[in-house]
C-alpha cells in the first residue's frame, strides 16, 4: 500500500507543534484555525490521513459521518446557536491548502453567501 503523505495537521495529532484543541477523540482532532475567518473558526480533522474528501474510500463513511457529529457537538459546546456554517475545501479549485481532510467550522458572525 502506497503512503500517504503527512502535513503539519499530523504535526498537530501528534503534539509536535502547539494548536488550540478543542475536542479530541480516538478518531477525530479539532483545533483552531491559525488564521480565523470568523470569531469562531475551527478544523475538525480525521485523526487517519485521508488527503481530500475526494480520496475517500467506501470504508470511511462511518469516519465521514463522525466528523459531522463533532461538528455538531462542538457548535453547541461554543454556543453557535444562530447557527454556523461548515465547508469543505477539496483541491486546487476548492482552494484547499493542507493536503489532510479537514472540516472549517466557522461561525460568531453573520456568513455571506456565495462563498468568492
Ligand atoms: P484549506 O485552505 O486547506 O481548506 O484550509 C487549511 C486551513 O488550515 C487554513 O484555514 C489555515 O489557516 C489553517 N492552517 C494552516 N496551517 C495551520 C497550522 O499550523 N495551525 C492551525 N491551527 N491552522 C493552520
Amino acid at each position: 500500500m502506497s503512503q500517504v503523505p503527512e502535513t503539519i495537521f499530523s504535526k498537530i495529532i501528534r503534539r509536535e507543534i502547539p494548536a488550540d484543541i478543542v475536542y479530541e477523540d480516538e478518531l477525530a482532532i479539532a483545533f483552531r484555525d491559525i488564521s480565523p475567518q470568523a470569531p469562531i473558526h475551527i478544523l475538525v480533522i480525521p485523526k487517519k490521513v485521508i488527503p481530500r474528501l475526494s480520496e475517500s474510500a467506501a470504508d470511511d463513511q462511518a469516519l465521514l459521518g463522525h466528523l459531522l457529529k463533532v461538528v455538531q457537538q462542538i457548535a453547541a459546546q461554543e454556543k453557535l446557536d444562530k447557527g454556523f456554517r461548515v465547508v469543505i475545501n477539496n483541491g486546487e479549485d476548492g482552494g484547499q491548502t493542507v493536503d489532510h481532510l479537514h472540516l472549517h467550522l466557522l461561525g460568531g458572525r453573520s456568513l455571506g453567501w456565495p462563498p468568492g
